[in-house]
């Protein structure tokens, strides 16, 4: 009786629960809510936008619900927010997301898939497209477009979006959570204000702003550290599109192909598949009516820095887009009249078929195209699904087999380095990036060179063999003018009026030139032993001798200016040798760090020695030597309202060399009182007029409104005159020469653009290494150069107010890498100058001695300044 109970409840239960469940999922499938009842306004609509944190919210309400979304969280932002993409395909296919995750790794990285097993797999496994928006945290629609994305692949059941379930997975991502937040918060802010559209006046990512797209070959920040894991080492997608939104006026979506310069290195494979995408994606416009789509105008895939570029050199295709945006959420009605003079009659072009003519542009405009865009990519993975996944494969193969037989064979970084701790980041970087690296199991020679084991070895016959070889090999640029009946079809005509032609961005970028680490690339083959490793080791920290005098670090790393603000804060006595000495036989160089054993213990150096791969000395007794005493610096960085990437970029790199500094606004440099507060006040890369005007009145809230002005400019040169140190630079080096009447001339002002044009490239500086600003810089370095200012010493008629050149551009052969026009007018001119000015000194570092964070091997320049600057 009571079993029969038991059974029959059971059985009625099992019935109950039965009809739950499907009623529920019925129910539940019926409750995806659309983002309007969620946010209480359409994706899109004028005047509002949907911040990181309102926006992730509604992806979770969407798990909730559906089995077709999976949430995944990478990383943390700059700012500590967790980093979070959404992943969507059918149930069926997000029961088995590991799978396909290993099936396209098994592909990406080739080594030991025979063509037959990889065709199998080809077939067998799902596209991973990974589509993005808001990089630009300005650039709004391509974030908010995510959200409706999301909505609409879950909610729609028609024919095409079941497909593009059943074969894809999308991984849908919101890639700068802090640069959403805080432009949401500056647009509400002002909104219904006449400063509704302004500019947001600082970066929106915490160091680079901008620039967070040209971060992705040197991982410097977190956002893109987090990038390069999630893509590069877990999910391995196929297809990558990066959304914009600054689609040159007056077209409204810019789609590959794109322009020229083209990268010589991308697989050719890789490029007609980018321009099959570019062509599909304005295909479905064109289909759907939407105007305005161009190609081949103004973007290039030349600097391999972007996100897209990394990707492509990875064999995965890269597309971006473009879309057009006036500013915000705020709408606006354009005429002709707004029109460039050359768009006014509509002409109709090969790559510019459907010319817009005026009207609104809403922020759901926009948004609309970015989704016209990214569902025809969805589409288009769907239904190229196998022969996509198998080019991955294809392309890696291709490159293994392509450079067995074809120089460069790889390239050697040898043991013996300046800086071996700058070497091994090298390395590990590369490792990161998902490169093989190897080491030599025994002593070898390659062309005619002997090295031992343990040398590091990176072929150039590995599936992302083409990567290795455009961050190592010397850039060539092909000077767009000398064959113009070639180039004339395919660029635009506006670009031809200025010769020469210019790329989106910089023109050399060789990174072991710009980490100043020494490598040789392989012309013949190598055929040695080697193993492959997963990190680089670092050289042993080593503390010889015995003397209790004091300890002596040689100043050749980037790690000995870190030890140096180790020393400094635990408040040590540290000396500077002003000139080379010997202890023994050994040698050291001027900049060499003296410090006193009585002021500092064995226990601590030997922490210190570990934590920094140092090789200390200690001696016996004081060396016969002039000596600078270092004091902690005090240092201000200008950070203006005009976001400033260079600005962000010192900031990240003073940090991650244990600077303090504190930045200082427009107000406290118009306040005055400086040198009571500081020894050291750096201006970064900025031109003269935006420091001292910046925003105009009317254009910003009042806060934020102009620059440090004529008082600011006053308060300076009192600051140096009283016995502070001014750094300035790039262009903010011409604030100082032209303001304070400096017995310098910067050569190319008056130059024209068909006369000289250089917009980055490496160049041959020679250093005078008995000078404090250049301690412990090699005798000759690659430093990156892009319109920076340079100088030609006047006559003065005070010996003591000459100024003193420490570096300057070679006497012949100075372009290193890349190219440029006119580089005879830099033969032998100066490139860093110290300016004595009053009691105190100015220091002009024409070239960019930091630039966005790759510059290593000059990087001393500006903490040379810092310590020097200090001193008093
Ligand atoms: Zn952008």
């Amino acid at each position: 009786m009571k079993t029969i109970y038991l059974k029959k409840y059971l059985l009625i239960s099992t019935i109950f629960s039965f009809v739950l469940i499907l009623a529920s999922s019925i129910c539940l499938a019926q409750k995806v809510p659309p983002p309007e009842d969620f946010f209480g306004f359409k994706v899109g609509a004028d005047f509002h936008l949907i911040n990181y944190e309102q926006a992730v919210n509604y992806w979770k309400k969407l798990e909730e619900i559906s089995g077709k979304i999976k949430l995944f969280e990478y990383g943390k932002s700059s700012e500590g927010r967790p980093m979070i993409f959404a992943a969507i395909s059918s149930e069926e296919n997000m029961a088995k997301l590991d799978h396909y995750r290993e099936i396209s790794k098994h592909l990406s990285l080739v080594r030991g898939l025979a063509e037959k097993k990889a065709e199998k797999l080809a077939q067998e496994g799902k596209a991973i497209v990974w589509i993005d928006g808001g990089l630009h945290a300005t650039e709004v629609a391509p974030a908010q477009h995510i959200i409706q994305l999301t909505y609409d692949l879950l909610s729609d059941d028609s024919q095409k979006i079941k497909r593009i379930l059943d074969e894809v997975i999308a991984m849908l991502v919101l890639p700068n959570p802090d640069g959403m937040d805080m432009v949401a918060e500056w647009y509400e802010s002002n909104l219904g204000t006449p400063y509704e559209t302004s500019r947001l006046p600082w970066l929106y990512q915490k160091y680079i702003g901008h620039d967070n797209n040209r971060d992705s070959f040197m991982l410097s920040v977190p956002e893109i550290q987090n990038i390069n894991q999630v893509v590069h080492h877990e999910w391995y997608p196929h297809i990558f599109y990066n959304h914009h939104q600054t689609s040159p006026f007056p077209s409204l979506i810019f789609v590959p192909p794109d322009c020229e310069p083209t990268n010589p290195n991308l697989h050719p494979l890789l490029l007609r598949w980018q321009n099959f995408i570019g062509t599909g994606i304005a295909m479905a416009f064109e289909s759907e009516g939407k105007q305005g789509v161009i190609s081949r105008f103004l973007f290039d895939t030349w600097y391999p820095g972007y996100v897209t570029q990394v990707c492509d050199f990875h064999n995965i295709i890269s597309t971006f887009s473009e879309t057009f945006l006036y500013r915000y959420a705020t709408p606006y009605f354009y005429t002709v009249m707004d029109f460039p003079e050359e768009y006014k009659d509509f002409t109709i072009s090969m790559f510019f078929t459907n010319p817009w003519k005026g009207g609104w542009w809403h922020l759901q405009d926009a948004v609309e195209y970015c989704l016209t865009a990214s569902k025809a990519v969805l589409d288009l993975a769907a239904k190229h699904r196998e022969e996509l996944i198998y080019a991955k494969y294809a392309m890696g193969s291709e490159t293994i087999r392509r450079f067995q037989k074809e120089p460069p064979y790889g390239w050697i970084v040898p043991l013996e380095q300046r800086d071996k701790g700058v070497a091994a980041q090298l390395i590990n970087k590369l490792i990161t990036l998902d490169l093989e690296v190897y080491q030599a199991e025994s002593s070898f020679t390659a062309d005619g060179v002997s090295y031992p084991e343990g040398t590091y070895i990176l072929p150039t016959s590995q599936p992302f063999g083409r990567f290795l070889k455009t961050l190592f090999e010397i850039q060539i640029y092909p000077d767009l003018r000398r064959y113009p009946s070639l180039w004339q079809s395919i660029v635009d005509p506006i670009k031809l009026k200025v010769p020469p032609l210019r790329t989106y961005d910089v023109l050399g970028w060789t990174l072991p030139l710009q980490m100043g680490v020494k490598t040789a690339a392989m012309n013949t083959p190598l055929d040695i032993k080697m193993k492959r490793i997963i990190k680089a080791s670092l050289p042993g920290a080593r503390i010889s001798g015995s003397g209790h005098y004091a300890f002596v670090i040689p100043y050749k790393t980037n790690n000995s200016v870190i030890a140096i603000n180790r020393l400094l804060k635990e408040e040590a006595d540290v000396l500077w040798a002003r000139e080379s000495f010997n202890i023994g036989k050994k040698p050291f160089s001027p900049g060499a760090v003296i410090v006193p054993l009585s002021e500092f213990p064995l226990t601590k150096m030997r922490k210190l020695a570990n934590e920094l791969f140092l090789q200390v000395e200690r001696i016996k007794q004081s060396p016969s030597v002039k000596t600078f005493k270092l004091k902690q610096p005090r240092v201000a960085l200008y950070k203006p309202w005009i976001s400033n990437m260079d600005e962000g970029w010192i900031r990240l790199v003073l940090e991650n060399h244990e600077f303090p500094y504190t930045s200082v606004y427009n107000a406290e440099i118009k306040a005055g009182r400086l040198f009571d507060r500081f020894d050291v006040i750096i201006l970064p890369n900025q031109n003269k007029d935006s420091i001292i005007n910046g925003h105009k009145k009317g254009t910003m809230p009042a806060k934020y409104v102009g620059g440090i002005s004529a008082s600011g400019v006053r308060n300076l040169k009192q600051f140096i005159e009283n016995g502070g140190t001014l750094v300035t630079l790039g262009s903010s080096c011409n604030l100082a020469v032209e303001e304070f009447k400096l017995p310098i001339k910067n050569i190319l002002k008056p130059l024209k653009p068909e006369d000289f044009f250089a917009s980055g490239l490496l160049v041959k500086i020679t250093f005078d290494q008995n000078h404090p600003i250049a301690y412990g810089m090699p005798k000759e370095a690659a430093g990156f150069f892009a319109l920076s200012p340079t100088f030609q010493i006047l006559p003065v008629l005070k010996e003591q107010e000459k100024p003193a050149v420490v570096g300057k551009y070679a006497e012949e052969n100075i372009i290193l890498s890349g190219w440029m026009l006119g580089e005879k007018y830099l033969k032998n001119k100066a490139a860093v100058v110290e300016v004595p000015f009053g009691k105190g000194k100015i220091i002009l570092l024409g070239f960019r001695v930091q630039h966005r964070g790759q510059t290593k091997g000059t990087f001393r320049l500006l903490f040379n300044s810092v310590f020097y600057g200090a001193i008093k």
